[in-house]
């Protein structure tokens, strides 16, 4: 029964999901609230399940991946019984509070709760995708195989049902920072008349050159001192001066660089001035005042 696994929810990812448990052997029963969208995975051979309780009677791990968690639970509240003994993976995504609150619910139904995050499109799901896992080791350990046939990047983050969706929102920090420096630079070259693909090669090299920065960086935030060994606060402040300056001169808008100045000048003014830029995250730490 290890190679039984049954998916809730069939929409973009959820369709995915069951898709690569197809692809790689296992009897995958699915559900859905709008059964059509189960058509095409059935013509690949997933077993269609009559009602939610049918499904999660079907196998001994069962993966949901919804809208959000009220959906989740407006879904698995009615059950009477059926998660008793079943390992349940959500791949929704939602705030840690909700995970650990879940983790609860399913605990007093005697399911085993692993939560998780998919750091990937449905595109990658059966490929390298990234998908993080947090909840009771025994139960990932039990159900690897299954869970890395979702994706080749699969984590176990620790036993805290919060982290997955902690180090979601994380990413999401990550992936928004990034794109917006590379979109405003964009916009600083093509207002010179730079296309965005003659920027482009020098923007990886750019990401690739921080990228090689963090390892030391996260030893300093850890350590709580922040040593420059690079460069100082204040010749980055003097750094986004020019930024601004120059988003002002060419008509571009300034508010991202002004923004980010504000944030530094306060680290400034908070003493951080001739440390490393890592001290910015004593500022990041708490809310503003
Ligand atoms: P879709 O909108 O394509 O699918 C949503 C699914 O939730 C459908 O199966 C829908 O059923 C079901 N659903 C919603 N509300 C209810 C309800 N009250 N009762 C029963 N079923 C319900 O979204 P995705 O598949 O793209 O996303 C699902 C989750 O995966 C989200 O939490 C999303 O953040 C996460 N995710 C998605 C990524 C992506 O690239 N798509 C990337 C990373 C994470 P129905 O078909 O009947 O409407």
């Amino acid at each position: 029964t290890r190679k039984h696994v049954t998916v809730l929810g069939l929409g973009l990812m959820g369709q995915a999901l069951a898709g690569a448990l197809l692809r790689d052997g296992y009897t995958t029963t699915v559900w859905n609230r709008t059964a059509a969208k189960a058509d095409d995975l059935v013509a690949r051979g997933a077993r269609p399940a009559g009602s939610v309780a049918e499904a999660v009677a079907a196998s001994p791990l069962v993966i949901i991946c919804l809208t959000d968690y009220a959906a989740v639970h407006e879904l698995l509240d009615p059950l009477d019984g059926e998660l008793d003994g079943r390992v349940l993976v959500n791949l929704t995504s939602g705030t840690s509070q909700g995970a650990r609150e879940t983790a609860e619910w399913a605990r007093q139904r005697g399911a085993a709760y692993l939560d998780g995050a998919i750091l990937a499109t449905p595109e990658a799901v059966g490929a390298d995708a990234v998908i993080l896992y947090s909840g009771p080791r025994t139960a990932f350990d039990r159900h690897e195989p299954a869970l890395r046939a979702l994706g080749s990047g699969v984590t176990h983050l620790g036993t805290d049902h919060g982290l997955s969706s902690l180090y979601d929102v994380a990413m999401l920090s990550l992936m928004w920072n990034i794109l917006n420096g590379f979109l405003h630079g964009a916009a600083l070259l093509g207002a010179a008349g730079v296309q965005a693909t003659a920027f482009t090669p020098i923007a990886n090299k750019g990401i690739e050159t921080v990228n090689g920065w963090l390892a030391a960086y996260a030893r300093q935030i850890d350590e709580g001192a922040y040593p420059a060994f690079d460069a100082t606060l204040d010749t980055h402040l003097a750094a986004m001066e020019h930024l601004i300056h120059e988003s002002e001169h060419l008509g571009v808008n300034a508010e991202l660089p002004r923004f980010v100045k504000t944030l530094a000048d306060r680290a400034a003014a908070a003493g951080h001035g001739g440390e490393g830029y890592a001290a910015m995250v004593e500022l990041f730490r708490k809310p503003a005042a």
